[in-house]
């Protein structure tokens, strides 16, 4: 299936530019090509400028340019506050829309250039399709994989790692740093991988030289003082290097690391990277360092093979590693995936019976987790304002995947706002808070 693909002419001043960015981010993240030319575009995004005279010029002649070598045309930025204008010179322009209106514009997007979602291969859940509120924003580190795991088909699909150098992912995150974004989200197949296609390159950010590497860029990251989130990050040793950092409060205490199964021979019939490692132990070691680490984690139960007993080892180390955040999925064949061939599949019913199984043992930990934060102050970021509560998320919550925060009399809050609040009490995945 090939990614749809936008073809984007950037004109005007800084805050255009800051604009541009973040709807080239949002494009990526949801899986849309930047298109380089006119002709391999499925349409072309022209974000004008209208300050002055000369510039409405410029900004006419590129929404010309684009109508006559594409044809499928969105305009946004500052012209597009003037739409009579606009239309009467390109009535066929497939949609207008004013300055910083970047949900708008992705929205046209959605309408006339669907993207291609597909569950296996997509990093943000579906729900993330719907626009991220202004205050936080993905950001992909690198695209494809270089491991073969048997239930994925990503590779095949997506190619090899190609990571962005990193002076480049560092200036698109400041660039979204300045734009009022106050949480990233890093995103890749395998980002404690990312750089390894680069031969760790160095390169340049601020004055400063970094590797292209997970701990540099966590580092870099770290620098811009809002919080940075990661995804998608695999066991290997090096992820210690990244844990002194989150005990210093540079990046979050979070670590998103999908774990899959805990019997080495599932992991490896699995083909899962990092699957000799002892879990376990590096989970104590980085608690140790930093006591806040919140660790959330994916597993599959019910793959081809997996006997009573290699499930009861998965329940076991559930039990003892206490994870804190935990999604769980009984094992479907992918198309084209080799684990299809593996033989023994596991019956529906016992399947469906240990991912049953599996959520109960999960279900009381994080209740046991929750419920300890009873009483404690925590800083939140705001994500939603209603009449008679907000929705928040601290630290230990990325968006649309964990549990929330939910504050009582929410006053004058508003979206995007820093908030400190206590906490009174729990449900079964959210805590309830009032400010403190
Ligand atoms: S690490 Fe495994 S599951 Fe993740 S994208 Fe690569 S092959 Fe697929």
């Amino acid at each position: 299936m090939a990614a749809p693909k936008v073809g984007f002419v950037s004109l005007g001043c800084p805050k255009a530019l800051v604009d541009s960015e973040r709807i080239l981010t949002q494009l990526r993240t949801e899986g849309y090509e930047i298109s380089p030319s006119y002709q391999d575009a499925n349409l072309v995004i022209v974000n004008t400028c209208g300050f002055i005279d000369s510039a409405v010029e410029e900004s006419f002649d590129a929404i010309g340019e684009a109508m006559a070598q594409n044809g499928r045309v969105l305009v946004t930025g500052c012209l597009g506050a003037k739409k009579d204008m606009i239309l009467e010179k390109f009535p066929n322009v497939l949609s207008i829309t004013g300055p910083q209106a970047y949900e708008s514009v992705m929205q046209a997007v959605h309408q006339h250039l669907p993207p291609s979602h597909d569950p296996f291969i997509d990093l943000v859940p579906p729900q993330g399709i719907k626009l991220t509120p202004r205050h936080y924003a993905y950001l992909k580190i690198s695209e494809g994989c270089n491991h073969k795991c048997s239930f994925c088909i990503i590779p095949s699909m997506r190619g090899k790692l190609a990571s962005r150098p990193i002076g480049e992912v560092m200036r698109e995150a400041e660039k979204l740093q300045k734009a009022g974004v106050k949480e990233l989200l890093i995103i890749s197949q395998d980002t404690s991988a990312y750089g390894l296609d680069l031969k760790y390159r160095e390169d340049q950010w601020r004055d400063r030289t970094y590797r292209t590497q997970f701990k540099d860029l966590a580092e870099a990251l770290g620098e811009l003082g809002i919080w940075v989130r990661m995804h998608y990050v695999y066991p290997y040793p090096h992820v210690d290097d990244v844990i002194p950092l989150m005990a210093q409060g540079k990046i979050l205490p979070y670590l998103d690391i999908p774990f899959q199964h805990a019997s080495s021979r599932i992991l490896k019939l699995m083909k899962r990277p990092a699957s000799s490692e002892n879990n376990l132990e590096r989970i104590q070691a980085w608690r140790k360092t930093c006591p806040e680490i919140v660790i959330r984690s994916t597993f599959i139960v019910g793959f081809p093979g997996e006997t009573e007993a290699e499930f009861e080892e998965l329940l076991d180390f559930l039990r003892a590693a206490e994870l804190d955040r935990v999604g769980c999925f009984a094992y479907s064949p992918v198309e084209g995936a080799t684990a299809n061939a593996l033989p023994d599949a596991v019956s529906e019913e016992v399947k469906q019976q240990r991912l049953a199984r599996f959520m109960e043992v999960q279900a009381e930990i994080s209740a046991r987790k929750l419920t300890q934060k009873i009483g404690q102050t925590l800083q939140v970021l705001v994500d939603e304002v209603h009449a008679d509560h907000a929705v928040a998320r601290s630290k230990a919550d990325a968006p649309e995947i964990d549990g929330q925060v939910i504050i009582e009399n929410p006053k004058n809050l508003k979206p995007g706002q820093w908030a400190t609040v206590k906490v009174i009490d729990t449900t079964e995945h959210d805590l309830i808070a009032v400010l403190a």
